[in-house]
């Protein structure tokens, strides 16, 4: 049977799916679902050359095996990068963009038709003779014998203390596009809700012009560490064996984790003056200071293990007992979050140098309640203290898109929406009420609901490779586990 394969979603995630099938012989049509163009998606599609990708160039590809793809890419237009470097996201937009071409032509080279849909996917409906129809938002379909859901996320996520304003013009839903952030008012006092990747986006496009004031505030009220690169290594620093043994429902899993971790730092920076863990720095903005000070130093012995902790957790974690598996990342989703998704010491330092010069600040605490006012915002601080702002930018993170819904029928919505089917570690989804799995394969921000790390572009290229692999071999229902397929 000739293969009719529909990619929902057009972000880098999709380019990656394609990339995994372009070319393969017995595909009839590769249909792209995606509303606006291929390639740039939410992280990616920026044009502001400050922000910068938090990952190095090494593992910021869309083909997740051997030498990084980007890398090839960048220089191949004279970019004089290097592996480590952490480069514009909008380059990351303009390979996806460029790859695409590249792919489709591919595919088109074998006889594949290879069509973009501009248009939204809002359910997924099974046929009787087991193929998909998809339905697009303007009541058009679309069927496929395979089905690959990329549809990432990119819909904000509105805190509740401000929900109820939803429209208002003070009011910026998202950091992005980061125009709207250079023309508020170069005076403006600015609260940012959120301290994480696109917080810190709004704060460097805030605080770049005039004499903006901008104040970031989150329940954590803590700012990722600092980092000089991410990239793999040659040789792990953790042996499989010892992933392998840690027993998440052992009472000694907490000591045995850091061991293995403080082991595998020194391991892998032989050199360094030991692992610190605490630092006195009783601010987020002085420990951003002393931390970007550190990674001018080069004293950031943690930062290469963490592409390998990363995909280690994609590959043990869903091994584990769900309820487990829930209990330790939650006890550890903090550390986790500061370390994994740790920023480039130069924005770093851009970061630290506003701060110093009074023009941005990091609360201590988050706001009880936020208030509309006739000319603005005003804020009631935890300590009672009152504080009034022009603005507020949310950039407390992004909704994920999932596959809600029963056999028959699933649509295209967020958790809450209705049941979930399971899904499994090849990547398929399974319908409690059915013995095998459909030929519909989740990735990217959706396979967050197996694999613990998934805001992150080498993770989703392991999906892709994943999905691509089953896809393009003659059709099974064996399942082939995600761990047999991302070794480095
Ligand atoms: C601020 C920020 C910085 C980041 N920096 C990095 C980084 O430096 N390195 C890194 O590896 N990762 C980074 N990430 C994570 C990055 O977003 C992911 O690695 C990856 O690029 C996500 O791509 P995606 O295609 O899965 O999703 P998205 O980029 O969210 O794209 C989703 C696509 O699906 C489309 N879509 C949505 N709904 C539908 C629907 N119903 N039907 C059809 N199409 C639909 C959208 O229009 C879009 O084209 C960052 C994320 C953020 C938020």
């Amino acid at each position: 049977m000739t293969k009719r394969i529909v990619i929902i979603g057009g972000g880098a995630t999709a380019v990656s799916a394609l990339a995994h099938v372009a070319g393969a012989p017995g595909i009839e049509r590769i249909t792209l679902v995606a509303p606006g163009a291929i390639g740039f998606g939410t992280a990616f599609g920026t044009t502001d050359p400050t922000l910068l990708c938090n990952t190095s160039v090494d593992v910021t590809s869309l083909l997740s095996e051997g030498r990084s793809d980007f890398l090839d890419y960048l220089a191949a237009r004279g970019h004089p990068v290097h592996r480590d470097d952490f480069v514009p996201r909008y380059l990351v937009g303009q390979y996806c963009r460029e790859r695409y071409g590249q792919y489709r032509d591919r595919a088109r080279a074998t006889g594949t038709k290879v069509t973009h849909i501009r248009e939204r996917a809002v359910a997924i409906n099974s046929l009787d003779d087991g193929t998909y129809q998809v339905e697009l938002g303007d009541g058009a379909t679309v069927t496929g014998t395979d089905i690959v859901f990329c549809a990432g996320a990119e819909t904000p996520r509105l805190p509740a203390e401000v929900s109820a304003h939803q429209g208002d013009p003070r009011l910026l839903e998202s950091p992005y596009p980061a125009d709207r952030l250079r023309r508020l008012p170069h005076d403006a006092r600015v609260l940012v809700l959120g301290s994480k990747l696109s917080a810190i986006d709004a704060a460097l496009v805030l605080s770049r012009q005039g004499s903006r004031h901008c104040v970031l505030t989150s329940p954590s009220a803590t700012l990722p560490a600092v980092r000089t690169r991410l990239r793999r290594s040659a040789e792990p620093a953790i042996g499989r064996r010892d992933w392998a043994a840690l027993d998440p429902e052992d009472a000694s899993f907490d000591g045995s984790l850091t061991r293995m971790l403080v082991r595998a730092v020194r391991r892998s920076h032989p050199t360094a003056r030991g692992v610190r863990t605490r630092s006195g720095a009783d601010t987020a903005t002085r420990l951003l200071h002393e931390e970007a000070r550190f990674a001018d130093d080069g004293r950031v012995p943690w930062q290469d293990i963490v592409a390998e902790v990363i995909d280690a957790l994609n590959e043990h974690v869903p091994h584990w007992r769900p309820r487990a598996a829930a209990d330790v990342l939650a006890r550890y989703r903090t550390l986790m979050s500061r370390y994994i998704s740790a920023i480039p010491v130069r924005n770093a330092k851009l970061l630290a140098s506003h701060a110093a010069e009074g023009r941005l600040r990091v609360a201590p605490g988050y706001p009880r309640r936020i208030e509309r006012t006739d000319t603005g915002w005003r804020v009631h601080w935890p300590d009672g203290s009152l504080e009034s702002f022009d603005h507020v930018v949310v950039a407390a993170g992004y909704r994920t898109r999932r596959l809600t819904g029963t056999v028959g029928r699933l649509h295209v919505g967020y958790d809450g929406d209705g049941p979930q089917p399971e899904l499994l570690a090849d990547l398929r989804i399974r319908f409690p009420e059915r013995a095998t799995a459909e030929r519909i394969w989740v990735l990217g921000a959706a396979a967050g609901a197996r694999h613990p790390i998934v805001n992150y572009l080498r993770a989703a290229a392991q999906h892709a490779a994943v999905a691509g692999g089953q896809i393009v071999r003659p059709r099974t229902d064996a399942v082939a586990p995600l761990a047999e397929r991302t070794a480095l």
